[in-house]
C-alpha cells in the first residue's frame, strides 16, 4: 500500500493506493499554519488513513507528499511555501522517522500532473496547467514526470507574453501569471468577495468593462500557456486543474474563443487543433494526492508508473 498526501493551503487530501493503482481509502482534513502545524497535519492524515478498515493489516510501503513551494530535487526539503506559512522545512526528515517508512516530497503541481495522467489512464503525453492563485504547469511523458535539470520544468507562469501588461510579483511585466493567476486577477479587480474570479466573470457577463478586460486577460494568459505547452513538448492533451477551473465551461468557453481567434489568423495554429486538446480535471478528483502516492513509490526504488485508475 502506498499513501499519498496533497498538502494545500486550506486542506490536506490523503489517499491510500493499492498496488494496482486504485484508491482504497481517502481522508481530508484542514491544514495547519506554519511548519510545526504542517508536520502535525501530515501525521494526522496518515493516522486517519491507517484507521480506515480498508487498511487493516495492510503493509504501508511509502508515503509521498505533494506540497506547494520549491522542492530541491530529491531532498525532501520545502522552501517558500508562502500559502502554508513555511519559509523552509526539511519535511522528509521531520516525518519519515515518525512514520517509519520511506517519504518522498514533490511540488504539488508536479504531483497533480502525475495523478491526473494516472486518472485519465491514457498512455499519451500530457501537460497539466494549474490555474490557482499562481500559474504553473508540469509535463508527463511516457508515464513519468519531466522534471528538468533543476526541477523547474513547467514554470511557465513567469513567461512574459505582453511587455505592456501589468507588473508581475516576479518583477517582469505581462507574465502569464500576472494576466491569469487568481491572485493577480483578484488584486486588479480590487473588490472584496469570497470568490473574486467568479465575481469577475459574473460582472463581465453583466457588461462591466473592467471585468470584461480582466476576463479577457485571464483567457489570453491561459490560451498562451496552452500554446506554450503544446509547442514546447507537443503534449497530446492539456489538462486544466486548480481552483479557477471550478468555473468549468464558462472558463473553457472563454479560452476556446481565444484559441479559435488565433487559429483563424494562422493556418499553423489551426493545424494544432488546440481547442480539442484541452480538458478540465473533474472537480474534487484526487489527482495531487494520487500523484504523490505514485511519487512515494519512487522512494522505494520503484519508478512511478501511470496505471489505469
Ligand atoms: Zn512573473
Amino acid at each position: 500500500m502506498r499513501l499519498g498526501l496533497d498538502v494545500g493551503g486550506t486542506k490536506t487530501d490523503a489517499v491510500a493506493m493499492a498496488p494496482n493503482g486504485t484508491i482504497v481509502a481517502r481522508a481530508r482534513l484542514a491544514t495547519g499554519w506554519g511548519a510545526d502545524a504542517v508536520v502535525r497535519t501530515i501525521l494526522d492524515a496518515v493516522a486517519a488513513l491507517r484507521a480506515d478498515p480498508a487498511l487493516a493489516a495492510a503493509d504501508i510501503r511509502s508515503v509521498g507528499i505533494g506540497i506547494p513551494g520549491r522542492i530541491e530535487p530529491g531532498s525532501g526539503r520545502v522552501e517558500h511555501a508562502v500559502n502554508l506559512g513555511v519559509e523552509t522545512l526539511d519535511l522528509a526528515a521531520a516525518v519519515a522517522p515518525v512514520l517509519g517508512v520511506a517519504v518522498r516530497v514533490e511540488n504539488d503541481v508536479k504531483a497533480a500532473a502525475l495523478g491526473a495522467a494516472s486518472l485519465r489512464g491514457a498512455a499519451q503525453s500530457m501537460g497539466y496547467l494549474n490555474l490557482g492563485t499562481g500559474i504553473a504547469a508540469a509535463i508527463v511523458t511516457d508515464g513519468a514526470l519531466w522534471r528538468g535539470a533543476r526541477g523547474g520544468a513547467g514554470e511557465i507562469g513567469h513567461l512574459s507574453i505582453d511587455p505592456a501588461g501589468p507588473v508581475c510579483r516576479c518583477g517582469q511585466r505581462g507574465c502569464i501569471e500576472a494576466l491569469a493567476g487568481g491572485g493577480a486577477v483578484s488584486a486588479r479587480w480590487g473588490k472584496p468577495g469570497a470568490l473574486p474570479i467568479r465575481d469577475v466573470f459574473d460582472a463581465a457577463d453583466a457588461g462591466d468593462p473592467v471585468a470584461v478586460r480582466l476576463r479577457t486577460d485571464l483567457a489570453r494568459g491561459v490560451a498562451a500557456a496552452i500554446r506554450v505547452l503544446v509547442l514546447t513538448a507537443d503534449v497530446d492533451t492539456v489538462v486544466l486543474g486548480g481552483g479557477i477551473t471550478t468555473l468549468g465551461t464558462r472558463l473553457q468557453g472563454e479560452v476556446a474563443a481565444h484559441l479559435d481567434a488565433s487559429a483563424r489568423e494562422s493556418a499553423f495554429l489551426r493545424s494544432l487543433q488546440l481547442v480539442a486538446r484541452v480538458e478540465i480535471l473533474p472537480v474534487g478528483a484526487p489527482a495531487a494526492a494520487l500523484g504523490a502516492a505514485l511519487i512515494g513509490a519512487e522512494a522505494a526504488g520503484e519508478r512511478e508508473v501511470v496505471s489505469r485508475g
